[in-house]
């Protein structure tokens, strides 16, 4: 399938009924003004001008909680995308809500209109973390709203949150294996960041809140990919996207904050199967070998060099030398003392310890 070009419409708090320990978004709401049916018809067509493949063309509805806005609203939002479906110029509608904003009726709606994804920002299913982070619904909510929008034939979508207040490994491992049972088609990953005009900031500034450190947060994403991988569950993204408020020292006022924090998170789960990989073998003063994708020799590689440098270390090698070859990003052909071929997905499900 062609590469997926978005349309994202961000409809900020508009109609939410919560305030998350980590949300600004009804401070943005009160700056964010011109969300209405122009401003929407004018950025389809902005958007629709731009893109050079018309093939793969999705409307997103990004940002608070869309099916809490006033439902005449709702409506005439998708009036216009579904507009523009029905032509034949964009191929899906793409929302997100929060879990308490489903019922039949909202469901019987958004098919009506042709929206095909819906996103759930679930962050947690511990209920301790769910209430330390206001989220004003229970994990019970998650999993009957999961099951009505599966039901109704939606493709269906977990955001969760790492880090959130009263958060650790244990709860954050729990929500994953809740997930598998739950069964999306895709996940996005968040680690938590302190952002401005919240709580958490406020809690951050009084030293009641910490959020995790940068390798912490690759670390446990690493984990969740890993395990969400091997249970063939799509994880879309990892971390917020940078934009030019997203940023250390602008509104991240701290926080695991990387702008390439999925390919730190890649490169991790490489240098650890290759590790294991050759645990047993005698590597030290060699020339390994590792023929792969692009996309693998850059993950291979990471920033600077910083991955390929660990794995010359753990494994005491003399160089690794990474090198193109035309195979899927499923695999990884090694040359040590003879040539070795391997799938990371079964590798990953048969020798790496996961969650
Ligand atoms: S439900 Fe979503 S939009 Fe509303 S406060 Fe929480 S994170 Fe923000």
């Amino acid at each position: 399938m062609s590469k997926i070009n978005i349309i994202p419409i961000f409809v900020p708090h508009l109609g939410c009924p919560n305030d998350c320990v980590f949300c600004n978004q009804k401070k943005i709401a009160s700056e964010i003004t011109d969300v209405d049916e122009s401003y929407l018809d004018a950025r389809i067509k902005e958007y629709l001008s731009y893109f050079r493949d018309k093939s793969n063309i999705e409307i997103a509805f990004y940002g608070g909680s869309f099916t809490a806005i006033n439902l005449d609203k709702q409506e005439s939002f998708l009036k216009i995308a579904k507009s523009y479906k029905n032509l034949g110029l964009i191929h899906r509608i793409r929302l997100s809500t929060r879990p308490d904003c489903i019922d039949e009726n909202i469901l019987s709606m958004l098919k009506k209109y042709g929206v095909d994804i819906i996103e759930l920002g679930v962050q947690s299913l511990n209920e301790d973390v769910l209430l330390k982070s206001k989220r004003g619904h229970d994990a019970d909510c998650v999993f009957k709203s999961s099951d009505l929008i599966k039901s109704w034939g939606f493709t269906l979508g977990l955001q969760q949150m790492i880090g959130l207040p009263g958060d650790d490994k244990e709860k954050i491992y729990y929500t994953a294996c809740k997930f598998k049972e739950i069964d999306p088609d895709i996940v996005r990953i968040y680690p938590s960041l302190v952002i401005t005009q919240t709580q958490m900031e406020k809690d951050y500034l009084k030293g009641i809140y910490n959020p995790l450190t940068l390798n912490e947060a690759v670390e446990i994403s690493k984990e969740l990919l890993k395990f969400y991988r091997i249970n063939d569950i799509d994880v879309i993204r990892i971390g917020l996207q940078p934009t030019e408020n997203i940023q250390l020292g602008k509104d991240v006022v701290a926080g695991p904050f990387h702008p390439s924090i999925r390919q730190l998170v890649e490169g991790e789960i490489m240098r650890d199967i290759i590790v294991d990989y050759f645990k047993d073998r005698n590597t030290n003063n060699k020339d390994l070998f590792i023929f792969c994708s692009n996309k693998n020799i850059s993950n291979l590689s990471g920033q600077k060099k910083i991955v390929k440098n660990k794995i010359i270390k753990d494994l005491n090698l003399s160089s690794l030398k990474l090198s193109y070859r035309d195979l899927p990003d499923s695999k990884l052909m090694f040359f040590l003392d003879k040539e070795e071929t391997i799938n990371i997905k079964d590798y990953l499900k048969t020798e790496i310890k996961c969650i």
